[in-house]
């Protein structure tokens, strides 16, 4: 299910390749970029998810110009 190549960047029209973007969560762990449609995250005390996640962000980047570009992907 890998939609490489399906996105263009705005500016050069050259196909975006996907990427891996992570957020170093510190004590080597990672996480994915999780994005909310409300004011604040909400995360759980335990888990340190956040509870009111909408889904996480897909990093594409542009070979030609070096611009990277966030797609939503919902339920995750
Ligand atoms: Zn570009």
């Amino acid at each position: 299910m890998t939609d490489t190549n399906e996105r263009a960047c705005p500016q050069c029209s050259q196909p975006l390749v996907a990427i891996n973007v992570v957020d170093q969560l510190g004590h080597g762990r990672l996480g994915a970029l999780t994005f909310t449609l409300d004011e604040a995250a909400k995360t759980s005390a335990w888990s340190g998810k956040v509870k009111n996640a909408e889904g996480v962000l897909k990093g594409y980047l542009c070979p030609s110009c070096d611009r990277v570009l966030f797609y939503a992907q919902r339920g995750d």
